[in-house]
């Protein structure tokens, strides 16, 4: 089979949240002798770009309504990744030096037309085309209604959505910058007045899926207006809990961390990363570190962490480090802790990979009080890092992880995204660190929980079997 992935991010080309590691990994664990997995996305402006040579292999134009666009298709001359991967340049839309902006309308409609367009001409069309998020959810409307995409009509296709907040809603006044279709169907566009790719992609594609099976199920009472939809297609619906990279994410090789280690080596592994930490942001490594990384959001209940913090920090039993950007008003109330907090609290407002990788390895817990998981990866990540997790049972977050007062159980589980809820989750994994056997053991049991991509590569492999 040749699947195609078509997305707005893929690691490590560009990256904004778990959708690029989705996309940039799946695509491995998909290849074989039988399947052949690729991927097309967005050319932009980024660190990425500017460190690699790019081939053009197709120049042409694409109309938007009135408006007509230059694009080349690209290749990478050295593909250091380990699929296939084409660029859709559109130098007037989308290479800009960020992946979204507020108003993405023609951006993604373009890059979605540029990649029909080229698809056209390939002497044998991909078996699966493989849609992610809203920023391509316009492509079963088209592949399914547009009069000059009708040899596709027999393509399946599947919508992978990752977060269901993000519709990509517009007018109805710019339904003339879509390829022409049968006008009569242009309900499948509208939810509520307006344009909704989400919605429009939910309607058409052939099949849908979410990152873990628990957000399928609450996606039904609780989609950002979709709820209804979603009840009504959820025949074709499944939810197929994503994976982590093994070979990215793994202790033992990751040169970002400063000591790599194994479940044996566990403890001086993590502790030298933890030393490092206490260094570099002035923190106490008697204490237990509790990270939160991630988008500083409502949906990761980013608002809460202020006083959550304050309180936790009153106690004097642990340290927080905070690696995040997003809610400007947040960022600036998390700085304003530093001061007074000093020697046990830091933040980095801010995007860094390789931080990341250390806070992974040299925490002793990661706190996620989501109120909304799609499935979240920084968990997986943490709990394959030897990293306790503190999640708020929502999600894929309750799909991964079981609270420590359950049989085989491993993290700290909370029902609600509250403060005073996290700061006893929070109480509980100090005392949980206080019982070093215990500790200890629970990290060691983490590592070997394997979350690599195998198992969730395969079920996708069946799903597109199933519509084939
Ligand atoms: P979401 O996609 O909702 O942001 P996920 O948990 O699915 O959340 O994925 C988040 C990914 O982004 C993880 O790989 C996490 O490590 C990474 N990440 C988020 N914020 C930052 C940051 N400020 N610096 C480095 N990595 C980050």
């Amino acid at each position: 089979m040749n699947i195609i992935h078509i997305s707005a991010e893929c690691y490590p080309v560009a990256k904004v949240g778990g959708l690029a590691d989705v996309v940039g990994a799946l695509p491995k664990y998909q290849s074989n002798t039988k399947n052949k997995a690729q991927v097309i996305m967005p050319f932009y402006d980024n660190k990425f770009t500017k460190q690699h040579k790019f081939t053009s292999i197709y120049n042409s134009e694409l109309k938007l309504g009135e408006n007509s666009y230059s694009f080349k298709v690209l290749v990478l001359e050295d593909n250091v990744l380990d699929f296939d991967i084409f660029f859709i340049d559109i130098p007037r839309l989308l290479f800009k030096d960020y992946v979204y902006s507020f108003n993405d309308t023609e951006r993604f409609l373009a890059f979605q037309v540029a990649t029909l367009d080229w698809l056209l001409t390939w002497d044998k069309y991909p078996d699966i085309i493989h849609c992610h998020d809203h920023h391509t959810g316009l492509i079963p409307f088209m592949l399914q209604e547009s009069f000059k995409y009708e040899t596709f009509r027999k393509i399946p296709n599947v919508l992978t959505i990752h977060n269901a907040q993000y519709q990509g809603w517009f007018s109805h006044d710019d339904v003339k910058l879509i390829p022409d279709f049968n006008f009569n169907h242009v309900g499948l566009l509208d939810w509520d007045g307006q344009i909704n790719p989400l919605a429009a992609a939910i309607k058409c594609a052939w099949s849908v899926t979410t990152v873990s099976p628990s957000y399928m199920e609450e996606l039904k009472f609780k989609a950002n207006g979709l709820e209804h939809l979603l009840s009504a297609e959820s025949a074709k619906c499944t939810g197929i809990l994503n994976g982590i990279d093994w070979k990215v994410w793994n202790t033992e090789t990751d040169t970002y961390i400063k000591k790599q280690y194994a479940i044996n080596t566990i403890a001086s592994g993590k502790k030298a990363n933890k030393q490092y930490l206490c260094d570099t942001f002035n923190l106490d490594i008697d204490k237990p570190l509790f990270a939160f990384i991630g988008r500083l959001v409502g949906e990761k209940g980013s608002d809460l962490f202020p006083e959550t913090f304050k309180n936790s920090l009153d106690k004097g039993d642990a340290n927080i480090l905070l690696l995040g950007s997003g809610n400007t008003i947040v960022e600036e109330e998390l700085k304003k802790l530093k001061e007074p907090y000093a020697g046990i609290y830091n933040a980095f407002i801010g995007y860094d990979e390789t931080l990341s990788h250390i806070i992974y390895a040299g925490a002793d817990f990661l706190l996620m009080p989501s109120r909304v998981e799609p499935c979240g990866l920084n968990q997986m990540y943490s709990l394959r890092y030897g990293t306790i997790p503190i999640v708020r049972s929502i999600g894929g977050l309750k799909d991964t992880v079981i609270d420590i007062a359950k049989p085989d159980g491993f993290g700290i589980c909370h029902e609600n995204t509250e403060v005073s809820e996290i700061n006893t989750a929070i109480d509980r994994a100090v005392k949980l660190y206080e019982n070093k056997t215990k500790f200890n053991k629970i990290r060691k049991q983490i590592m070997g929980i394997n979350h690599s991509w195998n198992a969730s590569a395969k079920a996708y492999i069946k799903l597109y079997e199933s519509i084939n």
